[in-house]
């Protein structure tokens, strides 16, 4: 891969092109996303799978504690949610978890097992009241065909995973079963939820306007309620979406992955997969003696695939970036400039895909954006990454003009979970009534 560019400047500006994403391209994005979420809610041939997430809206006053189990990609996490009615959610003790590496990638039974393990260890360290039973939502953040609210079988792994013997099975069931075998009595599964769903619903508790829930962390998603089907919550699936123009950087990131010419979308957006595609550029450029061009040691630094963070790349745009970090020991102020202006270019296309995205969701909802849309949005990228919700909004002002300020971006931290919560006490009331 080369980019046959004579100076560092000239490069940047070739790259610069190349993952350019400007207002033309948008409109275009846009119309082809409307035809792919057509497509998908009329169940045929599409990269959107448009899923109904079976959940419902909370009215806001459902109240009382439960948990929150939450598989996100890079973190799982264990969470006792007290709700609290007028809109107000308290999160309680909560623990966290890193997945081991082979976990991720080994038997499926073991995933869950380790997964039930932690839930165990939770009640076990005294954090909740002995002797009572607690509702508890599922987030299971991987494409899964939902048959009911607390049903659903995994359709593809995403994101990395790929534990053995799960596409296909009931996601819930084989929870339930790892629970049973390790002798944890005391909870009900009431949910399944998709962490974009968790999040607007998290979100909906507070405030009623907000109609669409989007990820940006490890991987990226997005729901809304489709008025078509009875006002249903949509998980679009987004990540997959494959109707964007790849640069040959995209290309080869996508090949060497677990799920070649899926989720393409996600691909150039979450940050999962900035730092990797920050490398493959990083490479052709020392490749050229375009960057670190009197380091012999730069390549190796570069070489391991996925060895380059999103985080990485946060500090190189924050100016507190650590050069021994890719065990390069020193760096030119030259090359370090042309790391942060890569960095830039990378982060803004993801930036501007995703908040084009949400356009098309604001757009397909309210054509002549009449109304309000409160956007929550949950996940590590968004809310780190320096400067990323502003070119969010900039793009949104590009393509609404005058009614740009009817899209407003909330952060809603830990939604994913917290809106587990907030859909098991939704459900749990519906069976009482
Ligand atoms: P999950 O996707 O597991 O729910 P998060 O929303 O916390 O978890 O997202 C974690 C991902 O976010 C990391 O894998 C990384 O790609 C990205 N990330 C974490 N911290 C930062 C940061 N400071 N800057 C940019 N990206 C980050
Ligand atoms: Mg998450």
């Amino acid at each position: 891969m080369t980019t046959t560019a004579k100076s560092p400047k000239d490069a940047l500006d070739k790259i610069s092109e190349e993952f350019a994403f400007n207002t033309k391209d948008v409109k275009e994005f846009i119309s082809l996303f409307h035809l792919e979420m057509a497509r998908g809610l009329e169940g045929g041939q599409s990269s959107l799978k448009m899923i109904d997430s079976f959940a419902r809206r909370p009215s806001g006053s459902e109240l009382g504690t439960y948990l929150a189990l939450d598989l996100g990609g890079t973190n799982f996490r264990v969470m006792a949610v007290n709700l609290r009615g007028k809109g107000e959610i308290h999160v309680g003790a909560t623990s966290r978890y890193s997945i081991p590496k082979d976990i991720i990638t080994g038997k499926g039974e073991d995933l869950f097992n380790f997964i039930a393990s932690k839930l165990g260890a939770f009640i076990e360290s005294g954090k909740l009241a002995k002797d009572k039973t607690y509702a508890l939502g599922f987030t299971f953040s991987f494409p899964v065909k939902q048959t009911g609210i607390k049903s659903g079988t995994l359709i593809a792994w995403t994101k990395g995973f790929s534990a053995e013997g799960v596409v296909g099975k009931d996601v819930v069931a084989l929870l339930e079963g790892a629970m049973k075998k390790q002798n944890i009595n005391c909870i009900s599964v009431e949910a399944l939820a998709n962490d974009t769903v968790g999040t607007m619903i998290a979100k909906c508790y507070a405030r009623k306007d907000c109609d669409i829930g989007v990820i940006l962390g490890t991987g990226t998603n997005a729901c809304y309620p489709e008025s078509r089907i009875s006002g249903l919550t949509v998980n679009t699936e987004w990540g997959n979406f494959n109707k964007l123009r790849q640069t040959k950087f995209d290309l080869v990131l996508d090949d060497a992955s677990n799920n070649p010419g899926l989720q393409l979308f996600e691909k150039a957006v979450s940050g999962m997969y900035l730092g990797e595609i920050f490398r493959l550029v990083a490479l052709s450029l020392i490749d050229e003696k375009l960057l670190f061009a009197s380091s012999k040691l730069a390549r190796s630094a570069f070489e391991v695939p996925y060895s380059f963070t999103s985080e990485q790349m946060s500090s190189l745009a924050e100016g507190t970036f650590d050069a021994k970090s890719t065990s390069l020991s020193q760096m030119a102020d030259e090359d370090f400039a042309v790391m942060v202006s890569m960095a830039k270019i990378i982060s803004t296309r993801s930036a501007r895909l995703a908040a084009a995205a949400v356009a098309s969701l604001a757009l397909w909802q309210d054509p002549k954006m009449l109304q309000k849309h409160v956007v929550a949005v949950d996940g590590s990228l968004y809310e780190k990454y320096p400067g990323y919700k502003q070119e969010m909004t900039r793009l949104i002002g590009e393509v609404l003009g005058g009614h740009a300020g009817n899209i407003s971006f909330e952060l809603t931290k830990d939604g994913s979970g917290t809106g587990a919560a907030v859909i098991a006490a939704v459900a749990a009331s519906e069976h009482a009534t």
